[in-house]
């Protein structure tokens, strides 16, 4: 992208990109509607808890947005053209209709950019958002910033969504998204000073050092999602179907917390696989866990599915609290993904598996961990006892129990329900709400 240059309309009233979850200065269309304005830019990310802004951020997720906005303000400061002042990221906190409000009577704004969403909450704030700006001449431009395809342009044959995931897969696979937009070298700054808020007063870090490991393990920001792109398509993506159910084992790119922040998007990943050794030929379709949550933020689908499964299927308890939990834990929390794959998991909602398919996490733990690696690593207690006993510890005979330093009920737990038994008991319950539906 070439350097912009400054309007010299009168006063130069600046334009402001307004990032959501498109925390990205390469390929983001917004940025670049606002480059191409040559006017002021003034980059703002608003923490807005409230209901309108959709559903507020948890723990895991604001360890990451603090991390991110940090280097995200890094990534602007250095975008300076040299003549003026550098884009200074600015950080404001309430609704947002009020922030942008408030900052186009205290700057002239004249145009604010954002990228579209997709949340219908969004959706719906965003219009009203457009109409309360309109008596002000502000004009709120919505690019097409997520998706591979914007969802309208892949219909069925009848004009509406497709239901069925084959014939969608065809389409889109025969769909050629665009290249990516680079990254603009430069930008021009708003020079008059704005008062924004510091990052430090948001308080997004847990208080408790449960975050201790977080950062050894991840690098919120395009350079850290860039690497995960890299490493996966030099290694674990040959093999993804083969190895992504392994928990012991890589096998999958832990992009999610990249793709969940649009600190990489969608397209991009799209393009380098094409690019890239496989050549496009990778299938994209095959495309101690609750301390691994608690330690990383992140867990494989394998692991969360099994969760889901024995909390709400053993454990007959309600998936919203699985939900609420996976919210606060996980690093990429989503509000559609994690609540359409705990309604997946307990058989309900738009698509879900069968309410007989009912996970038994012991032969999920013998198949898919046969030596117990993962086991080993996440729950060291268990570390001397062989495989396959450390898959059910419970029936090990007292002697083997004791030469692998464990007592149960004191050193490891005693199970809380017997899966065998807990499988029996939710069927009858699930075939009951059948016959009452
Ligand atoms: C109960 C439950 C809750 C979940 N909650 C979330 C959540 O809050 N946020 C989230 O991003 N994913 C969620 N997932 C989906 C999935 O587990 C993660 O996206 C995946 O584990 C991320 O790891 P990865 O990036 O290595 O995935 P890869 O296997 O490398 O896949 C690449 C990308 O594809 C997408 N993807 C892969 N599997 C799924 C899936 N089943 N559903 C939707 N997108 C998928 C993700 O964006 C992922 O980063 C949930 C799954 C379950 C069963």
């Amino acid at each position: 992208m070439r350097k912009s240059r400054v309007s010299s309309e009168p006063a130069a009233r600046p334009v402001v990109v307004w990032l959501r979850n498109d925390l990205r200065l390469r390929d983001n269309p917004a940025l670049a509607a606002a480059a191409a304005s040559a006017r002021p830019v003034i980059p703002l990310y608003i923490l807005d808890d409230g209901p309108s802004a959709g559903r507020a951020l948890a723990g895991a997720a604001r360890w990451w947005l603090h991390h991110r906005l940090i280097a995200l303000a890094a990534s602007f400061d250095a975008l300076g053209t040299g003549v003026g002042p550098a884009p200074r990221l600015l950080l404001r906190s309430g609704r947002a209709v009020d922030v942008l409000q408030d900052l186009i009577a205290s700057t002239g704004a004249a145009r604010i950019f954002c990228n579209r969403t997709y949340d219908p909450l969004v959706d719906a704030a965003d219009a009203a958002l457009e109409t309360a700006l309109r008596p002000a001449g502000v004009a709120f431009e919505r690019c097409a910033g997520g998706m591979l395809a914007e969802p309208d342009a892949l219909l069925a044959g009848g004009g509406g969504p497709f239901r069925i995931f084959t014939p969608f897969w065809n389409r889109l696979q025969r769909l050629e998204p665009t290249a990516p937009l680079s990254a603009p070298r430069a930008l021009p700054g708003y020079g008059a000073p704005v008062a924004g808020e510091r990052i430090e007063a948001w308080g997004l870090l847990p208080r408790t050092g449960w975050d201790a490991q977080f950062a050894r393990l991840w690098l919120p920001g395009e350079r850290g999602a860039a690497a995960r792109l890299r490493a996966f398509l030099r290694g674990q993506s040959a093999d993804y179907r083969g190895t992504r159910d392994f928990p012991a084992l890589e096998g999958t790119s832990r992009l999610s917390p990249h793709l969940r922040f649009g600190e990489i998007r969608v397209r991009q990943v799209w393009h380098a696989f094409l690019r890239g050794p496989a050549g496009g030929r990778i299938e994209l379709t095959g495309a101690g866990f609750l301390r691994e949550l608690w330690q990383t933020g992140w867990l494989r689908n394998r692991l969360r599915m099994i969760v889901g499964s024995f909390l709400v299927k053993d454990l007959l308890i309600a998936w919203q609290h699985g939900e609420a939990w996976f919210w606060d834990t996980l690093v990429d929390a989503d509000r559609a993904n994690n609540a359409l794959n705990w309604q997946w998991v307990s058989g309900c909602g738009v698509d879900a598996a069968p309410y007989f398919r009912i996970f038994n996490p012991v032969a999920q733990s013998r198949r898919f961990d046969p030596d117990g690696a993962y086991l080993r690593k996440w729950i060291p207690e268990l570390r001397a006892l062989a495989a396959p006993l450390i898959h059910e510890p419970w029936t090990a005979a007292a002697g083997m129990l004791a030469a692998a330093g464990i007592s149960l009920g004191e050193s490891y737990p005693r199970p809380i329900i017997l899966h065998s038994e807990a499988r029996k008991r939710a069927l009858a319950v699930f075939e009951a709400m059948r016959r009452r539906a």
